[in-house]
């Protein structure tokens, strides 16, 4: 079996570390409600901390402080925003089975922060999706690379919507993560897909 996992609020806590984000904003002038706007309309383009801070005309010495600050709290605390349930599910499964990420967003950004998450070791390999290729795409050619048996798991309904209306041969897991973003019931849980709230209901 082979599992494909969504990054943002599926394994690593980004409602927390987009909140602990909005602080630094609010520290230096900028209002939540602002900051928020701004980076959804990002969030469909390829989401950073820097073109957050173009966009809401944060610039010299106090946009270089606050990348470093972000920086400095992504290497230190990066492992600490995993979701306690994904270790060990990753150390009982991960001889038998294997395991990639496919997350959206910023090519660097995200290879960032996978790599100070200390999860990236048991996701080979870490696939990008963007605006010009959606993940459906990505899936669509990791079927024809593998007879195994594919899962993937998202917490958007908006990503795992393409997969059921392409009708791919795919065991699809909703996972709600409570506070986050997509902490809403939605007509396909239970039937398009299965709506989970931790890893380790994942029938592998
Ligand atoms: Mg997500």
């Amino acid at each position: 079996m082979h599992l494909v996992c969504d990054f943002d609020d599926t394994l690593t806590n980004t409602t927390k570390y987009w909140n602990f984000w909005l602080d630094k904003l609010e520290k230096v002038g900028v209002s939540r409600e602002r900051a928020i706007e701004t980076g959804s309309r990002l969030f469909i383009e390829r989401f950073t901390l820097k073109r957050h801070m173009d966009a809401l005309s944060i610039q010299d010495q106090t946009a270089v402080q606050l990348l470093n600050e972000m920086e400095e709290h992504v290497k230190e605390f990066g492992k600490t925003y995993i979701f306690p349930d994904v270790h060990p599910f990753l150390l009982e499964h991960n001889t038998n089975h294997s395991f990639s990420l496919l997350t959206y967003g910023d090519e660097t950004n995200q290879r960032w922060r996978v790599s100070e998450s200390g999860i990236g070791p048991y996701f080979q390999p870490v696939r990008i999706a963007g605006p010009e290729k959606h993940k459906v795409e990505f899936l669509k050619e990791i079927l024809q690379t593998t007879a195994e048996q594919i899962i993937f798991v998202d917490d958007s309904p908006n990503e795992l919507n393409p997969v059921v209306d392409a009708g791919l041969p795919i065991k699809l897991y909703r996972i709600v993560r409570p506070g986050a973003k997509h902490d809403y019931v939605h007509e396909r849980d239970d039937v398009a897909w299965t709506r989970i709230g931790s890893i380790d209901e994942i029938k592998i």
